[in-house]
């Protein structure tokens, strides 16, 4: 399984902000993991041609679960595709928060992403009050079981345990807590997709920074990170996808 680190710059990044993929690429001509950036859908296209022939990948942040219409404002999975991009992030916490996801709407969204052939990175993770009430894999499961779609495959499928709590806090769940939910994330996965579960990566995000990267993707079933604040420059996220590389 080729790790993946990837980076998601939310709603950053204006033209300027370009220069930071010259030097990602020119720093990391060749990871040894997958390299992924997930910019504000306005750069997409931009970054895929700054990114040509080089090992960056591009993503989108979230897709509508039609494939097009009479959606103001939204973008569909097809036109993420056409822009460059070979992921989108759906069902992020700030979505599900912001804007009401529930996990059935991320499921189509998820679902509309593979249909359009992009790998949809689903997120997960509980809030600090169900962290508190012990209720962390309750939560996971019921989230993996509503937001996953049946057919997946490790090919057509990545999975982001993201603690809410630990989402732009500095704030980081123990490694034995990281490691437990990433074992039953891959049990429960097992059960629901058969042998394709193995293949499948399991990242960590919330909070990983160049210092704390390499304790993390130490931990077994942690296949690379999904990356916020620390994906904005390309010495934070170079150092991340070096950790992950010789992981
Ligand atoms: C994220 O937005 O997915 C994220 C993990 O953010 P940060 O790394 O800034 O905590």
């Amino acid at each position: 399984m080729r790790k993946l680190a990837a980076g998601n710059w939310k709603m950053n990044g204006l033209t300027a902000a370009l220069t930071e993929i010259v030097a990602l690429c020119r720093a990391h001509p060749a990871p040894a993991c997958d390299m992924l950036i997930c910019p504000p859908a306005t750069l997409v296209a931009q970054v895929a041609a700054v990114a040509q022939g080089t090992g960056l990948a591009l993503g989108g942040q979230d897709c509508h679960s039609a494939a097009s219409g009479a959606h103001t404002g939204d973008v569909s999975a097809a036109m993420l595709k056409d822009a460059g991009a070979s992921y989108v992030i759906v069902g992020h916490s700030e979505r599900r928060t912001d804007h009401g996801e529930t996990d059935a709407v991320v499921l189509a969204k998820a679902s509309a992403a593979q249909a359009a052939g992009l790998v949809p990175i689903v997120c997960l993770g509980e809030t600090e009050v169900e962290r508190d009430a012990g209720e962390t894999l309750n939560v996971i499961g019921r989230q993996l079981t509503g937001s996953v779609p049946d057919t997946s495959t490790a090919d057509t499928l990545v999975i982001a345990y993201e603690p809410v709590w630990a989402i732009g806090t500095g704030r980081t769940p123990s490694l034995q807590e990281i490691a437990e939910v990433h074992a039953f994330l891959r049990q429960r996965l097992t059960a629901r997709l058969g042998t394709e579960a193995a293949g499948v990566r399991l990242l960590y995000g919330g909070s990983v920074k160049p210092s704390n990267a390499a304790e993390i993707f130490a931990l077994p079933h942690v296949d690379g990170a999904l990356v916020g604040g620390a994906s904005l420059k390309a010495a934070d996220f170079g150092a991340i996808v070096a950790a992950l590389s010789a992981a």
